[in-house]
């Protein structure tokens, strides 16, 4: 279940950073870290700071984008080092740790870290199901890139350790690629039948974003959506641009 759970950093400017992070991952039983569009190269001081990780920075992957990072997780946590960034679904750290773990059997869950200079961006943060806030000293709250990464793999660990304490997971929620191809359809659909006017798109589909994230629909339910766009479609377009006509 452990490998299950990804950190992903984004932006990181720092090598030294990336090393203490491979390490507070290692002593907390985590290996899989991606990193997003990295500011800087793995050096000899990110060797050195992690201390015997290296299995952990080498087998590290890169990605061009946080949605490629994350297309194949059915859970992804953003951290913030503010408490309500936007108004989005907020977890303390003990709740993540048990959420990890409990879908973590499923499939890939994902924990994502902003730069260490400005954080995840809004538009990063839209594409997490959960927000995640150390609550530390409200007036001095940003921790270390590598700490963060610390106390949440700790709070991992500790709900692993107690796992057996948590029921399986029942329901069946749909993997990031699958819930972005419903926002693309639901984009499309809005465009076909003009309550989006690609000139002033508005603030439509990030309300729609928050909206399904909030109920965090089941793979069951986005197939039904998916369902009901398409006839909308159907019924907006005239006949010769109907691809089923
Ligand atoms: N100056 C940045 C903070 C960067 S700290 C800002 O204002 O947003 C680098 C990263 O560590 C953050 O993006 C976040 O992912 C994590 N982090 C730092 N402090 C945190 C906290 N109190 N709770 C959760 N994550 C935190």
């Amino acid at each position: 279940m452990l490998e299950n759970v990804r950190i992903i950093l984004i932006g990181t400017s720092h090598p030294g950073n990336i090393g203490s992070a491979a390490r507070a991952m290692k002593t907390m039983g985590l290996t899989n870290l991606v990193l997003v569009q990295p500011e800087c190269e793995i050096d000899g001081k990110s060797v050195a700071l992690s201390a015997g990780a290296t299995d952990v920075l080498q087998n590290h992957k890169v990605c061009n984008s946080l949605d490629e990072a994350i297309a194949d997780c059915g859970l992804v946590i953003g951290a913030s080092a503010r408490p309500r960034t936007l108004d989005w679904p907020m977890l303390d750290p003990r709740e993540m740790g048990e959420k990890a773990v409990v879908e973590g059997q499923k499939y890939p869950v994902a924990l994502v870290f902003g730069r260490e200079n400005s954080g995840l961006t809004n538009d990063e943060l839209q594409k997490c199901h959960f927000h995640v806030f150390i609550p530390a000293n409200p007036d001095y709250s940003s921790l270390n890139l590598a700490m963060a990464v610390q106390t949440l793999s700790y709070e991992v660990r500790m709900a692993f350790l107690a796992a057996k304490a948590y029921p399986e997971q029942e329901q069946e929620y749909p993997l990031t690629e699958e819930i972005e191809g419903l926002f693309n359809h639901l984009e499309q659909t809005l465009t076909d039948t003009r309550f989006i006017v690609p000139a002033h798109p508005g603030l439509v589909m990030n309300k729609l974003r928050r909206f399904f994230n909030r109920a965090r629909p089941e793979v069951k339910e986005i197939r039904m959506w998916r369902g009901i766009l398409s006839s909308i479609q159907k019924s907006v377009l005239p006949a010769e641009k109907d691809p089923e006509k």
